[in-house]
């Protein structure tokens, strides 16, 4: 994927119908560890500039896509002009209503938020996407000693896709962190993503 350094950060240039069909791609690869795309706010940008170690952690990802205008606007500054924003939140409905549309069948595993949350937000995209298999969920206030246990249940529930809802950068370090033994395709840090599905 072409992209373009904004900060320090490599943000990719794929359109929003783009990276859906980047991703579906992606879907049909054999890989030996979980892809992993960070939708990066400025915030995200300012804390990479702050925190080396965050820093490295985004610089392991897979595909970065520029969430918010103000990082649009920072490239066109910049003179290498991103086309359009890819938030968290729509890249997962336009992906999920396209498998819908096109028949296709995608699992998912949610993983953050409170428990009452996640599970509304799961019941809400069976009622959004009825083709799309909620493949489990757990709420995202655990502590370090239940981690190694929620590896282990998302890896059994083997889901396409992992939606990761902890707050940055607690999620994207989760996803790097365990990237090797997720057995899931790709995983996504989708911020507040839970919160907006449950309504
Ligand atoms: N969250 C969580 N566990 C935590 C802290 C936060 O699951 O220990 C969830 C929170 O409930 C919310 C999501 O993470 O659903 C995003 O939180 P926030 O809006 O603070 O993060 P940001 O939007 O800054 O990424």
């Amino acid at each position: 994927v072409h992209t373009v350094d904004i900060l320090g950060v490599p943000f990719s240039t794929l359109t929003m119908e783009e990276t859906i069909q980047y991703l579906f791609g992606q879907l049909k690869q054999e890989r030996r560890q979980t892809f992993h795309v960070v939708t990066a706010n400025p915030e995200i940008v300012m804390c990479a500039r702050k925190d080396s170690a965050f820093q490295n952690d985004l610089l392991q990802a897979d595909l970065i896509t520029p969430d918010g205008i103000g990082v649009v606007k920072a490239s066109g500054m910049l003179g290498e002009p991103l086309q359009e924003r890819v938030s968290g939140f729509d890249l997962m409905n336009g992906w999920f209503a396209q498998a819908e549309q096109q028949g296709r069948q995608l699992s998912v595993f949610l993983l953050g938020a409170k428990p009452h949350v996640v599970e509304r937000a799961a019941k809400e995209l069976r009622r959004l996407y009825p083709s799309l298999q909620v493949a489990g969920h757990q709420h995202g206030y655990f502590g370090a000693d239940e981690e190694e246990q929620i590896v282990e249940k998302i890896a059994a529930a083997k889901p396409d896709i992992l939606l990761v809802a902890l707050g940055f950068p607690r999620q994207e370090k989760f996803i790097q962190t365990h990237k090797q033994r997720l057995q899931t395709k790709i995983a996504v840090g989708v911020g507040g993503s839970f919160d907006v599905w449950a309504g």
